[in-house]
């Protein structure tokens, strides 16, 4: 069984459209996909309201939420959720205003320090999705302010710069709660990425689990041999089931490409297990 339960499309800060994401992983050979857009399940609509592709991956009904954990932001995936149902809608609704209400403060931060640009330059880059920092980034790149969306960062967004507003997410168990009450599993995104240490890691998936959190990432690209086994023993631990995935946003990220995504250890279970 292949699967890639971590991935985004156009509908938030991906590159690809939801049909080329699908159509790389059946050509990978994937048997399950979930797109797993930030804050937004537009792109599965996109695929469930399309015609089936023939030999391609089951979708599974996914997002990803981004939550407070303390100062610090922390990803929730919630997989196998029903994308329809009203709380869920509205809590989605919810994270798509916070993310306007931060982009509208991020341009007047802009602004006022006399950068001519506006929300809507920032919204050109962000399709149909609220712009993020990186949306601003790109559009600072095309009006020649910056070469890159790295100097972008580095020069506005990036924390303690002029255009950096530091969100307002809601807590874990508000987060886990959602995704419970539709009818889904919440997963730890990336551990590793937090960049917590050992014993803070272990706190927070100790947190995590106890707001009714079910599994966690243990088979992503891009991850150490050490990494990886760290979130095995922390799925052993807590009991937690595992998951596997891409995180892909572009096709250029040759390191994230779905071929990329390892097995799960043989003891673990999937988080997929009862719905295959
Ligand atoms: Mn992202
Ligand atoms: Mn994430
Ligand atoms: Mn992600």
């Amino acid at each position: 069984m292949r699967a890639d339960l971590h991935t985004h499309t156009t509908a938030s800060d991906g590159e690809l459209e939801p049909a080329a994401l699908r159509a790389l992983h059946a050509e990978v050979g994937f048997d399950l996909l979930a797109i797993t857009d930030h804050d937004t399940v537009a792109g599965w609509a996109t695929l469930d309201a399309a015609p089936p592709l023939a030999g391609g991956p089951r979708l599974i009904p996914g997002i990803e939420f981004s939550a407070a954990d303390g100062r610090h932001e922390i990803h929730v995936v919630g997989l196998n959720i029903d994308p329809r149902s009203p709380a869920f809608m509205a809590a989605v609704d919810a994270q798509q205003a916070r993310r306007r209400e931060r982009a509208e403060r991020i341009a007047a931060r802009l602004q006022s320090i006399g950068v001519a640009l506006t929300l809507a330059d920032a919204q050109r880059h962000a399709g149909a999705a609220p712009p993020g920092r990186v949306h601003f980034a790109r559009a600072l790149v095309e009006s020649g302010r910056v070469p890159d969306v790295e100097s972008a960062f580095r020069r506005y967004l990036r924390h303690g710069k002029p255009g950096a507003v530091p969100h307002d997410w809601p807590d874990i168990e508000q987060v886990v709660d959602w995704v419970r009450a539709a009818g889904g599993r919440a997963v730890l995104a990336h551990p590793q990425a937090y960049d917590l240490g050992r014993k803070r890691l272990r706190e927070l998936v100790g947190r995590f689990t106890r707001a009714g959190g079910e599994a966690i990432e243990v088979a992503l690209a891009n991850l150490r041999p050490d990494q990886m086994a760290q979130s095995a023993a922390l799925a052993r631990e807590f009991g937690l089931l595992a998951s596997a995935g891409s995180d892909l946003h572009a096709p250029s990220q040759f390191w994230r490409l779905p071929s990329k995504v390892p097995q799960l250890p043989d003891d673990l279970v999937p988080v997929w297990h009862d719905w295959v």
